[in-house]
């Protein structure tokens, strides 16, 4: 591995970054190391680095903003691509927005409320990137990302550029299948025209909800399980006695279960054996086993097994 990123920093496909933490590049602030986080600028960039990625035989991992996954602490091997630039670029055409993969959707929901069109307002709130947020399929308080979304350029395993409709894409609560082995590029949301004031007006309201039921004092990934059918992670963790466990800096919330924090000294093996330990309390009294929506990266095995 050692001489192949030294080749890749020879070619230098784009901007590099040698043994970069991921720790501050992650909300769970947790995580060793990344060999190279490789930064493109432009789709150019963006396609010549995975041209070099795949001819130099080097794994790689897509990140947005780090909001919903948990890196190891010994790191990430090969290289994390983390874009930017034009790739994170906003417009708006009459009642349709379209965002690059890296930008944030707290600008797009900002964007769109300021250009008076309305559907992404759930959304508000909501960490991550358009490109994380498609890919997760991130929804909140009743709408989800997918409800107002068109069509995607994507870059395929084989480096093709395609865009897929909405008829393409099997969306389902925080899944979206089709993009789960492609790159998303630009992606399209049509919206309505709509009152600027009563739009900002439910952003806030539901900003405030945010506020009142997540703890935003201490970094975490949001929800930590997706919600099992026809019950609530929460519900469950706090039945099967999980609030407040804490294991070294990682700890269950006595004011929110489903959401775990960490207490800034926190390691993500620390923060993985908390979520084992409550699955598997879940599991032993209830006989659900609880899907994790954080995507565990870097890990040898799955670091959440029970
Ligand atoms: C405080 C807090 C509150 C949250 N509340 C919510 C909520 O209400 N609803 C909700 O749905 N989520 C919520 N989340 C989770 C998270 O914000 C979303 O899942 C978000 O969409 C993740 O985006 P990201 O850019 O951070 O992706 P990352 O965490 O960086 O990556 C997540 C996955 O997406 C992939 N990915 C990212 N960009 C691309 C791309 N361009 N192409 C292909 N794959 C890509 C990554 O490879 C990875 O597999 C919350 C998180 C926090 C910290």
């Amino acid at each position: 591995m050692r001489s192949k990123l030294q080749e890749l920093a020879k070619r230098r496909p784009c901007a590099l970054r040698e043994n970069v933490q991921m720790a501050p590049l992650t909300t769970f602030r947790a995580g060793g190391p990344a060999d190279i986080i490789a930064e493109p600028s432009s789709e150019i960039e963006l396609v010549n680095l995975l041209c070099t990625l795949q001819e130099l035989e080097i794994p790689y991992f897509y990140l947005g903003l780090g909001s919903n996954i948990l890196v190891s602490d010994s790191g990430i091997r090969g290289v994390v691509i983390r874009s930017h630039g034009e790739l994170a670029e906003i417009s708006t055409s009459d009642n349709i927005i379209s965002a690059g993969p890296a930008a944030r959707l707290l600008f797009l929901t900002t964007i769109a409320a300021q250009k008076s069109l309305s559907g992404l307002e759930p959304l508000s709130g909501i960490p991550g990137t358009v490109g994380g947020g498609l890919y997760m399929n991130a929804g909140a308080y009743g709408g989800e990302i997918s409800d107002t979304f068109m069509d995607v350029r994507v870059i395929t395993p084989g480096l093709e550029i395609k865009t897929l409709t909405k008829q393409d894409i099997a969306f389902g609560y925080r899944s979206a299948p089709e993009l789960r082995n492609v790159i998303v590029l630009t992606s399209r949301y049509e919206l309505k025209p709509g009152d600027q004031s009563a739009i900002f007006a439910e952003m806030r309201r539901v900003w405030h909800l945010r506020r009142e039921k997540q703890p935003v004092e201490f970094p975490s990934a949001g929800s930590i399980f997706k919600r099992p059918h026809g019950d609530y992670a929460g519900r469950l963790i706090e039945a099967a006695g999980c609030k407040g466990l804490r294991i070294g800096g990682a700890i269950v919330p006595t004011t929110h279960a489903g959401i775990f924090v960490n207490d800034r000294a926190g390691t993500a093996t620390e923060i993985a054996t908390l979520i084992q330990t409550v699955r598997r309390r879940v599991r032993d009294q209830f006989n659900v086993t609880l899907e994790n929506e954080v995507i565990p990266i870097g890990f040898d095995a799955d670091p959440f097994a029970v």
